[in-house]
């Protein structure tokens, strides 16, 4: 496959942009993404083919006909992580809850987060292009997190070198357990810092560091650029697309039907990897995005108007989807519409906190993507009804469930695969509460759970309650600059 070129989602000069440059230096011109230029598009004999691959083939496969020209080496020892996973041949397995719903267990890897499915082979292609790049210096990777990032990236840089990772969380608004997956974490390379706030403090602490000439000075003299671990690097989307095309392949070659396929969202990058894969042409029948109270997702797909002027942040029992601002819907709007249009709403969001699809755009989303959202109190009951029937699911996941209800009183034939986005046990007091077992803090709730349903509680969890805290630092917003510059 011929070399794919990335460009910017808002237009620009940026010229000759390998997938490689796009990993170590994710932001394009005009504050745009860098995007893919074109996307192969498959026969169905070809499907066919794929099907009948294993999850490690698939993967060189489609990451080959992208035109990413990533050694073959490099990957090969990018993709060994996957060996650590629940499941040594598949980091992704499924299992099937009722004969209409397929369950994608996304969590399988060390922080029992989605995350891990792209972070953990990314960590090895970062390092692997920063070693091969002969002008190689030192790279610093900033990360805001509400909780499932921040261990992900940390669990994938650690002591790497010419690598470090600031890593920045709202004190008191993450899981014991999410917290001690970063505080733990014993390597030179990385800082992590509690912080007085929400998510969004943490986020615009960040930005407005970045934006500092003083950081950028001390930054240059150390001969150090910044990159980023989150959606917008497009090495994170990559491995966004396997693991839908996979899931997809394996309900077609049975019965030969499309699947309608559930993505709990955010920031847009795991169902961004969906769209992906239904324009490349396999079996994706449409890719429902499932929200919580943050609904602006579903308004937008409802409605065509992405209105976040007169929204505030609510905090939900599922955080990660706790969003306003969706950056990976930009990539969405790009590959549908173009480059200068998605500026237009870009521009149009920055300066006014909205923008609106014509009639026949809107339309054209709806082809691809349905919308749901549900309450907190939808959440709690269907933990509570499916721990019954004896599935343990995640708030996130069971944020999901809305969105099965919902294809199955239209399509009841349909074939639907859930991403389920994390294990409980990141989650336990919130599961404690559906389940009726009061308030109670992780270690009580991990236990009594597992102990009430007989499920395991995996090693890498409990684990946790035994190390050390290393990172302890809780500071004001006001002192992160500081406490960074002190610490490079
Ligand atoms: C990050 C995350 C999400 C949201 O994923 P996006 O790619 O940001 O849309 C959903 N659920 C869980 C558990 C997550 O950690």
């Amino acid at each position: 496959m011929q070399t794919q070129y990335f460009i910017g989602t808002r237009g620009g000069e940026d010229s000759g942009i390998t997938f490689e440059n796009a990993v170590l230096s994710p932001s394009a011109s005009y504050g745009g993404l860098y995007t893919l230029k074109k996307l192969p598009k498959f026969s169905e004999d070809e499907i066919k083919e794929f099907s009948e691959l294993s999850y490690e083939e698939l993967t060189r496969i489609i990451l080959n006909k992208l035109g990413l020209n990533i050694p073959r080496e490099l990957l090969h020892e990018a993709l060994s992580l996957y060996e650590n996973f629940d499941d040594k041949t598949c980091p992704a397995p499924m299992y099937l809850m009722t004969p209409y719903l397929s369950v994608q267990k996304l969590y399988c890897g060390p922080t029992r987060a989605f995350k891990d499915m792209a972070l953990q082979p990314f960590g090895v292609l970062f390092s692997g292009f920063l070693h091969n790049n002969r002008n190689a210096h030192n790279y610093l990777i900033l990360v805001a997190t509400s909780g499932d990032t921040g261990p992900a990236t940390l669990q994938s840089f650690a002591n790497k070198p010419n690598i470090k990772v600031v890593c920045i969380y709202p004190h008191n608004a993450t899981s014991d357990v999410q917290r001690l997956q970063m505080t733990t974490v014993n390597a030179d390379n990385i800082a992590v810092f509690g912080i007085h706030g929400n998510f969004d403090d943490a986020q615009n602490a960040l930005k407005a560091m970045l934006k500092d000439s003083k950081f950028n000075a001390i930054l240059r003299s150390k001969n150090t650029s910044l990159s980023a671990a989150n959606s917008v690097n497009f090495g994170r989307i990559a491995f966004q697309i396997i693991y839908h095309i996979y899931a997809s392949l394996q309900i077609h070659k049975i019965n030969g039907e499309k699947v309608h396929t559930i993505v709990p969202s955010g920031n847009f990058g795991n169902a961004l990897g969906a769209f992906y894969a239904k324009l490349m042409g396999f079996p994706i029948e449409r890719i429902w995005i499932a929200s919580n109270a943050n609904n602006i997702l579903t308004e937008f797909i409802d409605t065509g108007v992405y209105d976040i002027s007169h929204k505030t942040l609510q905090k939900t029992y599922s955080p990660a989807m706790d969003i306003l601002k969706s950056s990976n819907i930009e990539r969405m709007l790009f590959a549908l519409f173009d480059s200068y249009r998605t500026r237009e709403f870009m521009e149009s969001l920055e300066s006014t906190g909205k923008y609106t699809l014509s009639k026949e755009e809107l339309i054209w989303v709806q082809n691809y993507f349905s919308a749901t959202s549900c309450n907190d109190d939808f959440c709690l009951k269907t933990i509570k009804a499916y721990a019954k029937k004896g599935y343990i699911i995640d708030p996130h996941t069971a944020c999901g469930i809305k969105a099965y209800e919902t294809i199955q009183a239209k399509y009841p034939n349909a074939k639907c695969v859930l991403c389920s986005t994390a294990e409980w046990t990141k989650f336990a007091p919130t599961l404690a509460k559906a389940l009726d077992l009061g308030d109670l803090s992780d270690k009580e709730a991990l236990e009594t759970i597992a102990q009430t349903y007989r499920t395991l509680i995996p090693e890498q969890i409990t684990a946790l309650f035994n190390q050390e805290e290393i990172h302890k630092k809780v500071i004001q917003k006001e002192e992160l600059f500081d406490s960074i510059l002190q610490w490079l």
